[in-house]
């Protein structure tokens, strides 16, 4: 079974609707969270996420403070004025979504959150220390994970661990204990501006990073025409 995964869209359609379209018919979705914030189309990007077949997705911190679940003083003041901003335009329909969203799925052999297992809508997983210490939070074995916008390989029975995330864009065999990130879809943050998602095939167990460019310019349009705070698109052009 082939299943994207993919997070943090911070409704930016655009970019989703490239990466679906170019990753063509899949057997399943799994979405980690992060739909809303930053960007101009929040109700488009949980309508067309909700329409996917064979869905799995959780909740994200930007999901959760849209949904009035958290203080908002706990953001920075650029990403909460787009909070605000989410509140005001989320229709019902949206916000009948975002509220189903569990904080944690468990599906066969693998654990899916937005942040990590530890707590599963904030923690941060950047460097190998901070994995080696996720590995015990979970039952699975594989745990993929969202929230930092940088695509990333962590795997437990590492020899020489690396402080910086492996990235490995072709298919990587995942044999033992690991901890995945598919990298950000509207928002990636590490100085490459393409949309970031992944592809995972059970039967062979393996993961494959792959990056695609789209026309973040008419996403930047958007931004300006909403109002939202223009640091959101200039950050699109350069993967910030
Ligand atoms: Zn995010």
């Amino acid at each position: 079974m082939r299943t994207l995964v993919f997070s943090d869209i911070h409704s930016n359609i655009t970019a989703l609707e490239k990466v679906l379209s170019i990753a063509g018919n899949m057997d399943a979705y799994w979405c980690l969270g992060d739909l809303v914030g930053y960007g101009p189309d929040p109700n488009e990007c949980i309508k067309r996420v909700r329409a996917l077949p064979n869905l799995m997705c959780v909740r994200g911190n930007h999901d959760s403070a849209t949904l009035g679940e958290v203080d908002q003083q706990t953001f920075n003041h650029e990403a909460s004025l787009a909070i605000t901003w989410t509140k005001r335009v989320l229709n019902a329909e949206s916000q009948e979504f975002l509220l189903s969203l569990p904080e944690k799925i468990v599906i066969g052999d693998v654990t899916l959150v937005h942040g990590s297992p530890h707590n599963p809508v904030w923690d941060y997983v950047m460097d190998y220390m901070t994995a080696v210490r996720m590995f015990a939070y979970y039952e699975t074995r594989i745990c993929m994970v969202g929230h930092t916008h940088v695509p990333a390989i962590w795997k437990e029975d590492t020899e020489k661990p690396s402080t910086i995330p492996v990235m490995d864009y072709h298919k990587t065999p995942i044999l033992s204990k690991t901890i995945l990130n598919p990298g950000s879809i509207g928002q990636p943050r590490d100085h490459d501006p393409r949309a970031s998602y992944a592809i995972y095939d059970s039967d062979k167990s393996t993961w494959e990073l792959r990056r695609i460019s789209y026309d973040y310019s008419v996403v930047q349009d958007r931004i300006k025409a909403s109002g939202l705070p223009w640091r959101h698109a200039l950050r699109l052009a350069e993967g910030w």
